[in-house]
């Protein structure tokens, strides 16, 4: 994963919305260039130092081609010495800054109820502008302990902004896209300095509990507050809190989907772990369109299961309750309430280690779920394109 990545999660940098800019980038050409031998290599790799080329694939003799970005001022130079060389070079982006257009944009939404910054990222090809596109929401991480869940929200980054494939286009030019990593910062910060298996966020409310810390941020929203699976006991593991939404970090996931919610047709809710997709509502009522979450829920569980390591489970997939357990307050079925067509949560894989998944599974984790996000993505395109339509 790249520096822009690890500078996203890592810094939390304070700066309220920037966007990555590729002006700069004008006239800059790439161009593929088939390699016979180590010498070719040894060629572009002096380009590089004498006329400032930049080597995007280092390429391999006779069987891949490397490619190189030039700019305009040294075009002219760096074809004569490839021609001089006898290397055979064809266009492979004619102007890279037309290629990447500007669309992420990191927004800062407030501070934690500890005062760390919380950010998610836009991803757009008309920055937002286009309001006929429809919205994925993802987040990750409001459950402190269940760190295997970011690397899954960073992966899609990844695939969406910085290793987009040719069959993964439709997803950026029919939808856009807000990740949030991590929805509990303190609370993530608090599983690595105090205790790993800590649940909640880290709020204090002394009128409340002088003794007890944080609320499941899970059971925190404004549906169905505090009614089932839920305990009156400040100190446990899934106390709701005092009032629904206490919580600034569920108060943000809130204002994202009241902010979009004509345009959000998918949100994902990201967890860990038991290889579920789940659906509302958590006191087992179904919503009005619950074949078609089923539907795309179950896609979803398949193409992941075809792609699953031999030890893991098979993903379960249906209503939260029937399913699972019964919950109130849920962003799953918040989002539902709402109005978001498709509201999911998402539990990861445990592979037997829990929340303790070792990191030796993340990139499993993440390229069998990034094939099941394209799944939901695409199906719940096609019904918002029949909604739509319709009317
Ligand atoms: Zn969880």
């Amino acid at each position: 994963m790249s520096v822009f990545l690890v500078l996203f999660v890592g810094t939390l940098v304070n700066s309220v919305i920037v966007s990555a800019k590729n002006d700069i980038y004008s006239g800059y050409s790439v161009h593929g260039v088939q390699l016979r031998s180590r010498s070719d290599q040894i060629v572009l790799y002096n380009l590089q130092s004498e006329l400032n080329v930049d080597l995007w694939e280092y390429g391999a003799p006779s069987t891949r081609d490397a490619y190189i970005m030039v700019s305009p001022e040294n075009r002219a130079e760096v074809f004569d010495m490839l021609d001089a060389n006898n290397m055979k070079h064809y266009v492979h982006l004619p102007d890279v800054a037309k290629e990447n257009p500007s669309y992420v944009t990191l927004v800062n939404v407030g501070e934690s109820f500890e005062g760390r910054a919380i950010k998610y990222l836009k991803i757009s090809t008309s920055n937002f502008s286009n309001s006929s596109k429809p919205i994925y929401l993802m987040d990750a991480t409001m459950h402190a302990r269940e760190w295997v869940t970011t690397p899954v929200t960073l992966y899609t980054i990844h695939r969406l902004v910085e290793d987009l494939k040719a069959e993964d286009f439709d997803l950026l030019e029919n939808i856009d896209w807000i990740i949030m990593p991590i929805v509990n910062p303190d609370g993530y910060v608090y599983t690595h300095t105090d205790e790993r298996l800590w649940r909640g966020t880290r709020s204090y409310y002394p009128t409340v509990s002088t003794t007890c810390y944080g609320v499941d941020a899970n059971r925190n929203f404004d549906i169905n507050f505090n009614t089932l699976g839920v305990s009156s006991n400040p100190c446990a593991l899934n106390y709701p809190g005092h009032e629904p939404f206490s919580e600034p970090e569920t108060r943000y996931v809130r204002d994202i989907l009241l902010k979009y919610i004509d345009r959000i047709q998918i949100y994902m809710n990201i967890h860990s772990h038991g290889n579920y997709v789940l659906y509302g509502y958590g006191n087992t009522t179904l919503p009005s369109n619950a074949v078609q979450l089923h539907h795309v829920g179950a896609a979803m569980g398949a193409k992941i299961d075809a792609l699953k390591l031999p030890e893991a489970g098979y993903y379960r997939v249906g209503n939260s309750h029937l399913v699972l357990y019964g919950s109130s307050g849920s962003a799953q079925d918040y989002g539902q309430a709402v109005g978001v067509p498709f509201s999911y949560t998402l539990e990861l894989p445990g592979y037997g280690y829990g929340f303790l998944v070792p990191p030796e599974f993340i990139e499993q984790i993440n390229a069998e779920t990034w094939q099941g996000i394209a799944v939901t993505a695409r199906l719940s395109y096609l019904y918002y394109r029949a909604r739509n339509e319709r009317t």
